[in-house]
């Protein structure tokens, strides 16, 4: 498998190309290229969530503990006076990092469910959830975040696969095949879990722009 600086490195370039393709073609301002490319390199990262005490696990909480705190500034601000909001959001980012932490890591495996294509279909949506539920950004911009998301996942799992084959000798090293999986019979119900989640979140979020019918 790929190490942290490979993936890093390949998915901001990655992220960087396509955030450059958006900012010709006039799609984004630049603000949001900033964001996306933001996106897309995470996610890259996003797979070995669930390799205790590896780098991208502990950059990727220390992200996730200060978007907790920056959620509940920006939700509870008006609700909640200065000291109160700001141990709230302490409180919320120390629990993320700690306790969330330390659940996740003990109920996941590594190149488990997080390898696999599904939940990188999965990143995606999640981000679509985010970005109409919570964000309420345009929905062009929604999608395209998405499949930022969904992209830089696929290249973490497309270099994981790539890293198991010997292209000096041809053959393929061991972890060949576990990080593009698309079903285990092993972790059936985790995958089937994966499907449903995955079929929910299609049925209840919106269709991208350019499948929603014009208006008359
Ligand atoms: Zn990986």
């Amino acid at each position: 498998m790929a190490n942290f600086n490979t993936h890093i490195t390949v998915a901001a370039a990655g992220s960087f190309v396509a955030t450059a393709i958006c900012m010709q073609a006039g799609a984004v301002t630049q603000g949001q290229a900033a964001a996306l490319f933001s996106f897309g390199t995470i996610a890259g990262l996003l797979p070995d969530i669930d390799s205790d005490h590896s780098i991208p696990a502990q950059w990727i909480f220390r992200l996730f503990s200060l978007a907790t705190a920056l959620f509940i500034l920006f939700f509870f601000q008006a609700e909640m006076g200065l000291w109160q909001l700001l141990a709230t959001a302490a409180a919320g980012a120390i629990c993320m990092r700690f306790v969330i932490l330390k659940i996740f890591t003990h109920l996941t495996t590594h190149r488990g469910l997080f390898h696999s294509l599904p939940a990188a279909i999965l990143a995606g949506l999640a981000m679509i959830c985010i970005g109409q539920k919570l964000m309420h950004w345009s929905l062009s911009f929604t999608w395209l975040a998405a499949a930022f998301v969904s992209s830089g996942y696929l290249l973490h799992l497309l270099l994981d696969e790539l890293f198991s084959v010997n292209l000096m000798g041809s053959s393929f090293k061991k972890s060949f095949g576990t990080a593009l999986t698309i079903f285990s019979r092993e972790s059936w119900l985790s995958y089937l879990l994966l499907y449903i989640a995955i079929a929910i979140a299609i049925i209840l979020l919106p269709l991208p722009p350019i499948a929603t019918p014009l208006q008359s």
